[in-house]
């Protein structure tokens, strides 16, 4: 079957025959969990992407996990980020935060870590940016919102003017790329050719890019089997996987053997292993820079809408 997106092959750097990289939001992930994966992943020679919360925690939490208040973790970070590992960001806090508090936890951002994110996912806070129902529009925001049942902590204000969480603009200034949709197939680019897009109804983030299903250990590890390795190898494809280290992939203070082993195998290919932001840098070098129409639009939000639906993505 031939793909309906306008999916190539990129010619990847250093004669690379594929991309792929990580994004790691910090939810439920102690410092333990974070020494364990990285330390492997380093071994490996993966250079991935670790969202943070820069700030520490100010009132009742909707999530668990370290934050960089803990100088040990922001030590550890630290050490990552020399050895080529992307800090990146995951909204301020595990809770909802104003505007005063997210530019706050930007500028302890910079400070620990030299410099502003360039990376982000969202958390589900009221500060998230385009999130929730406004990740789609139209017909698909009321499927969505029927689906979800109209969830409280699906509303979000970062992109909203005049709300006391709102900080597009900031984010505008200082971070350029944010995830949106996540798809099941391995090849994240197959799914989003179009990647790093700006979205012209959308004009808060920069730069959106997508994700591949990973939100747990089985996912993560049904996403990476190895023959859809060996496609995303064959396709000449850029994989950049959806986690939370903290769910699943550490058992009894282990590595889960399955993890380890999908890892080394996907190791011993030749493919190109550095974070988000080089990934998505390259990308715009390759193929240029998209802002997407509404046709593009409705193409990702339906796909992203229907795999959800039906087959429980993230
Ligand atoms: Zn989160």
């Amino acid at each position: 079957m031939t793909h309906p997106l306008p999916y190539r092959a990129i010619p990847w750097p250093e004669d690379r025959r594929f991309a792929f990289t990580i994004f790691d939001d910090p939810d439920g992930q102690s410092l333990e969990v974070t020494q364990l994966v990285y330390s492997f992943l380093a071994d490996l020679g993966f250079r991935t992407s670790l969202g943070v919360w820069p700030l520490g925690i100010r009132r009742e939490t909707n999530s668990g996990g370290e934050t960089c208040a803990n100088p040990d973790y922001r030590i550890f970070l630290q050490q990552l980020q020399r050895k080529g590992f992307e800090i990146a960001f995951h909204n301020a806090a595990p809770h909802p935060c104003t505007r005063e508090e997210v530019i706050e936890s930007l500028e302890l951002f910079r400070s620990y870590f030299g410099n502003p994110p360039r990376a982000m996912a969202n958390h589900y806070n009221t500060d998230a940016i385009y999130w929730g129902s406004a990740r789609v529009e139209g017909w698909r925001r009321a499927v969505y919102n029927l689906a979800t049942g109209g969830r409280k902590h699906k509303l979000c204000f970062g992109h909203v003017e005049g709300h006391p969480s709102f900080w597009g603009d900031v984010c505008r200034d200082r971070i350029r790329y944010c995830r949106n949709f996540v798809y099941a197939d391995i090849n994240t680019l197959r799914m989003c050719p179009w990647m790093p897009y700006s979205d012209p109804h959308r004009p808060y983030v920069r730069d959106w890019y997508s994700g591949s299903e990973g939100a747990q250990a089985d996912a993560f590890l049904r996403t990476l089997q190895q023959q859809h390795q060996d496609r995303l190898e064959a396709e000449g494809g850029a994989c950049i996987m959806y986690t939370h280290f903290g769910h699943g992939f550490v058992e009894n203070g282990q590595l889960k053997p399955e993890f380890r082993r999908t890892m080394e195998r996907l190791a011993a290919k030749r493919g190109w292993f550095v974070p988000v932001s080089a990934l998505l840098d390259f990308l715009v070098k390759a193929k240029g820079h998209t802002a997407i129409d509404d046709d593009i639009r409705r193409q990702l939000e339906t796909r992203w809408l229907l795999e959800k639906l039906f087959r429980g993505t993230s």
